[in-house]
């Protein structure tokens, strides 16, 4: 299970018994986050930092376990910052600064300079602040008593996203061909995506996965279509054109499991050796928490990665979609969201169905294809572009609804969803900010997620809800934000 380390800060001017219990005090604060925390993640405490060279020898562990996904630091008294220093700079790990306290009152009656000594957060959580700001580190800061519920909750988000951050740095896009081409926002710098998030990008022809799939078993076969008669409803009498997708399936798994890539990329343009495009392959990988970027966009396949490992364990679905069209309609406003085939079954708000159905474009054989109607209820729309010297996220409030009319003759996956704060400013604010048709939707994260993710990885953001106003859009036209 993945770990956090605890390291709180004192210094040995007060004396043994205070750094006795400083030790105590904060061996009882990890026990009780530990118990709350258990489905989420494990903490740790390492020794008390009572000067600089502890301090480096705790920082050094948090570095090397590749359990440890991030530490979270707290000053119960005084610790004079210039300690923390030549720590804080071998920290490559998501930092919490935690400002709480071992008491949560104030001991009116008894409180003496001890007390005050021994607890003074107040004053060494402020000295710390300072460093970090001047260090110029990225962290998170979430202030109040640790046992109330806001604070626990808080932490766990931070153990959430430092996790996402975890799989981000250990994240291999597999590039199956190049990007579509043409298409301006699926590419980018591959450099600075490694530089930036971890992110991996590797180049293989569609040839691998077509020999793979050749050479997969029947009993092999079997076994995937087994799987997808436990979860989908067989609507098509077409069952070659389904085992085909299960050869793929079969075949991209032995492929990531042999190169260790975590997600990947297609594209219908490039499917040399292949009778479809994968459909039905990827809808079902992608429920299984599978990166997967279409048309090459290997942006998209390592963050909605990112964002499926930041939702797990949440009520909601997460993961890739595109914008396809709208419904303009005065007082109906809505988007319909879909893609050619790859839709993740996440999104199914019943049991989907296997259909097989023509392509129009790419000139391969009548793909097998999941098809369903979207979950419902409040979400995110995020996405991340490349803009030459900087990443931006973009990220949008949005209202999953259900269709308002049936749509029989159309073959595909879909949700639909309403903007905000309305049509006309949520989705010019989305086009103002140079956001992508390509995106990840989510039912189980909220913008502070987002926010929180964006901070740690020192990501530029824009945030789009009902807060967002046709002035300040206006402003992003501006030069400055161009
Ligand atoms: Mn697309």
């Amino acid at each position: 299970m993945s770990k956090l380390y605890f390291i709180v800060g004192s210094q040995d001017l007060y004396g043994e018994e205070c750094l006795k219990q400083v030790a105590a005090d904060t061996q009882e604060m990890v026990d009780f986050l530990n118990e709350k925390l258990a489905d989420t993640i494990t903490i740790e405490l390492l020794p008390t930092v009572e000067t600089s060279r502890i301090c480096v020898e705790d920082m050094k562990k948090v570095v090397v376990d590749d359990d440890c996904v991030g530490v979270i630091t707290w000053m119960h008294t005084f610790s004079p910052a210039k300690m923390w220093i030549k720590g804080l700079q071998l920290l490559n790990k998501p930092l919490l600064h935690l400002h709480t306290q071992a008491n949560e009152a104030l001991p009116y009656s008894e409180i003496d300079m001890d007390f005050m000594n021994l607890n003074q957060a107040a004053h060494g959580d402020r000295e710390y602040g300072f460093i970090l700001s001047r260090l110029g580190i990225a962290h998170e800061v979430v202030a109040g008593f640790y046992k109330h519920e806001d604070v626990i909750a808080r932490i766990r988000q931070f153990a959430q996203v430092a996790k996402a951050i975890d799989s981000s740095r250990n994240t291999l896009v597999a590039t199956f061909g190049n990007n579509m081409r043409d298409v301006a926002v699926t590419d980018g710098n591959r450099l600075g995506c490694e530089i930036k998030y971890g992110w991996e990008i590797k180049y293989w022809g569609i040839g691998e996965i077509a020999d793979l799939a050749d050479a997969a078993s029947e009993a092999e076969i079997d076994a995937k279509m087994a799987e997808y008669e436990s979860k989908y409803t067989m609507a098509t009498d077409n069952i070659e054109a389904v085992r085909e997708q299960a050869r793929y399936e079969v075949a991209i798994e032995k492929f990531m499991e042999k190169t260790g890539a975590t997600s990947f990329t297609d594209t219908f343009q490039d499917l040399h050796g292949m009778k479809q495009l994968p459909g039905l392959a990827a809808q079902n990988l992608m429920a299984k928490g599978v990166g997967f970027g279409p048309e090459g966009d290997y942006k998209i396949s390592a963050f909605s990665q990112v964002l499926m490992k930041m939702a797990e364990g949440r009520e909601g679905a997460t993961g890739f979609i595109e914008d396809y069209t709208y419904d303009m309609v005065p007082g109906r406003e809505l988007e319909l969201a879909s893609h050619m085939l790859e839709v993740p079954a996440s999104f199914a708000a019943g049991k989907p169905e296997i259909q097989v159905h023509p392509l129009g474009i790419g000139g391969k054989a009548d793909p097998a294809r999941l098809v369903f109607d979207g979950v419902t209820g409040d979400g995110i729309q995020v996405t991340l572009v490349d803009l030459g010297d900087h990443f931006r996220i973009i990220c949008a409030d949005i209202e999953l609804v259900e269709q308002p009319e049936v749509m029989p003759k159309l073959p595909v996956a879909r949700v639909m969803y309403r903007h905000k704060p309305n049509f006309a400013i949520g989705t010019a604010a989305w086009c103002y900010a140079g956001g992508a048709h390509h995106s990840v939707v989510s039912t189980a994260l909220n913008r502070s997620d987002i926010i929180l993710f964006a901070k740690l990885t020192g990501t530029e953001l824009i945030t789009i809800g009902d807060d967002t106003t046709q002035e300040e859009i206006d402003r992003w036209g501006l030069p400055q934000m161009r």
